[in-house]
């Protein structure tokens, strides 16, 4: 496949002049409208340290996803932030409190638009994105599909009822998807709060508190009364400090849905989180395998905005179809190019779906930097003692060279939130005389989660034994 130097400059966001400078260094004279091959254009994308992505084995889509921006491009971005905890510890109300410290509502008399994240202005006049869908789930169903949009989570736990099995699960997620957390102590309004007793209990699952000598930042709220909540604002943009987020805003966009629905009047909207580049009314743009051109977009406070930045959240309107949450939005020259990749990605889904998942040996191997390998395990069982065991086992079945990592382990069926894990670190899930209910079933089927049952825990051992034993195999 053949490109022009001026198309090829397009993808990479580059002058067209620069790339014929470096062309001609190289010793090849040429110019801007001319046509390279495949090779040349490799070497010079790699030249202006941009990263090739190939989408088949004709077509490099460059500049499209996949590359890095110049370090000299970036600029300062607002944290995102997702909130998670267990069912009625107050997520909803912390959201909803948080909402309400935003100076920009209260100037303009406080419209809201709920189209699954909005943004606060801090008094400081500091910008924070919210992610309004509470859970993990939706957290761990985004990250299977390869849309890691969280930089810090929020971990709500109410003061009075302590440690309850879907904040364990809200911590292994967070965990596993390796992002900072601060813990909001919930509810200690209430009389029989007891907050201490919370930094103390989750010390069991590695979360060490400042206050107890350790680096997670914890802060005690109550949405109700709304106390607490500048003190967690000033934490969270403590923690982006601390990330130096950023991101370059004068690029084409790039981001990722984070809900969509058919709307009767307005046809397929999508909300969608830019991630980096300014997305603006006019954009042609492609999004999972729906492409379009941004006819209209609206932000959290129902206004209609020209364009957004990173870490923007806007509704946009004139898709083509309804995309899935996760999906991503790349914006493309012209209207030809979009429609072309949406196809392409259409394809590619399809053969996705007919083709076997990657092993977490191969996903282990692809991001292998790490000196230790990894070999990630989500463990159900019937009762405490055996998931004990178990997890006590595998932990001792580790060696110098390959590291069991329980993401998660618990008591009870295989649920959808297992499935969401396990998928999200390709990792392999296992029944001890437990088996998944029907819409865990399902979800593991669609995401080629492997499952594997069991009911002596002799056999699941020797049986994991022999995978990693594997793993460390040369041979591949
Ligand atoms: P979610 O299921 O985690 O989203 O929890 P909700 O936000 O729906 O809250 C569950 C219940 O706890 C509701 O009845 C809230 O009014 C109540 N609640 C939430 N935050 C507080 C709080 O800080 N103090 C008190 N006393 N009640 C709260």
């Amino acid at each position: 496949e053949a490109i022009t130097i001026q198309e090829l400059a397009n993808r990479m966001a580059e002058k067209g002049a620069d790339l014929v400078k470096a062309l001609f260094k190289m010793g090849t004279p040429v110019t801007i409208n001319d046509v390279i091959d495949q090779d040349t254009a490799e070497l010079l994308v790699e030249e202006f340290g941009h990263r090739i992505q190939r989408v088949s084995e004709s077509d490099i889509e460059i500049g499209i996803e996949g590359d890095q921006d110049a370090p000299e491009t970036l600029k300062p971005r607002a944290p995102v932030v997702t909130i998670m905890g267990h069912v009625d510890h107050g997520k909803t109300s912390l959201l909803d409190a948080l909402r309400g410290t935003d100076v920009v509502r209260g100037e303009a008399g406080g419209i809201t638009q709920h189209i699954g994240a909005y943004q606060v202005k801090t008094k400081g006049g500091d910008i924070i994105t919210f992610l309004d869908t509470p859970g993990h789930e939706a957290f761990t169903e985004m990250r299977a599909r390869g849309a890691n949009v969280t930089d810090i989570v929020i971990l709500v736990v109410a003061a009075d009822d302590g440690l309850m099995p879907q904040t364990i699960e809200a911590i292994n997620h967070t965990k596993a998807a390796g992002v900072p957390m601060i813990v909001a102590i919930n509810k200690v309004d209430k009389p029989e709060a007891n907050p201490q007793r919370i930094r103390e209990r989750l010390l069991e699952h590695e979360i060490v508190v400042e206050d107890l000598g350790g680096d997670v930042q914890d802060v005690q709220v109550s949405a109700l009364k709304k106390t607490g909540l500048d003190e967690l604002i000033e934490k969270i943009l403590l923690q982006a400090e601390l990330l130096e987020l950023t991101a370059n805003p004068d690029r084409a966009a790039e981001g990722n849905v984070i809900e969509a629905k058919l709307d009767k009047g307005r046809g397929p909207v999508a909300t969608v989180l830019v991630r980096r580049g300014t997305l603006k009314v006019g954009d042609n743009f492609v999004v999972g395998a729906e492409s379009g051109k941004v006819r209209a977009m609206v932000n959290d406070k129902g206004e209609n905005v020209k364009v957004a930045g990173p870490s923007a959240p806007v509704e946009v309107l004139g898709l083509s179809g309804v995309p899935m949450a996760g999906d991503q939005l790349s914006v493309v020259e012209n209207e030809a190019r979009a429609r072309e990749v949406a196809a392409y990605r259409s394809e590619l889904a399809t053969k996705k779906r007919t083709t076997a998942a990657p092993t977490s040996v191969e996903h282990m191997f692809s991001a292998l930097n790490a000196t230790v390998i990894e070999y990630p395990i989500v463990v159900k069982a019937d009762v405490q003692g055996s998931v004990e065991a178990i997890v006590g086992a595998l932990n001792r079945a580790s060696t110098d060279e390959i590291k069991v990592r329980v993401l998660h382990s618990g008591v009870g069926a295989i649920t959808e939130s297992d499935v969401t894990l396990a998928a999200a670190s390709r990792a392999p899930l296992i029944g001890f005389n437990v088996r998944p209910n029907a819409k865990a079933r399902v979800l593991a089927e669609r995401d080629k989660v492997s499952l594997r049952y069991y009911d002596v825990i002799y056999d699941l051992i020797e049986e994991v034994k022999g995978e990693m034993a594997g793993q460390l195999a040369p041979e591949r």
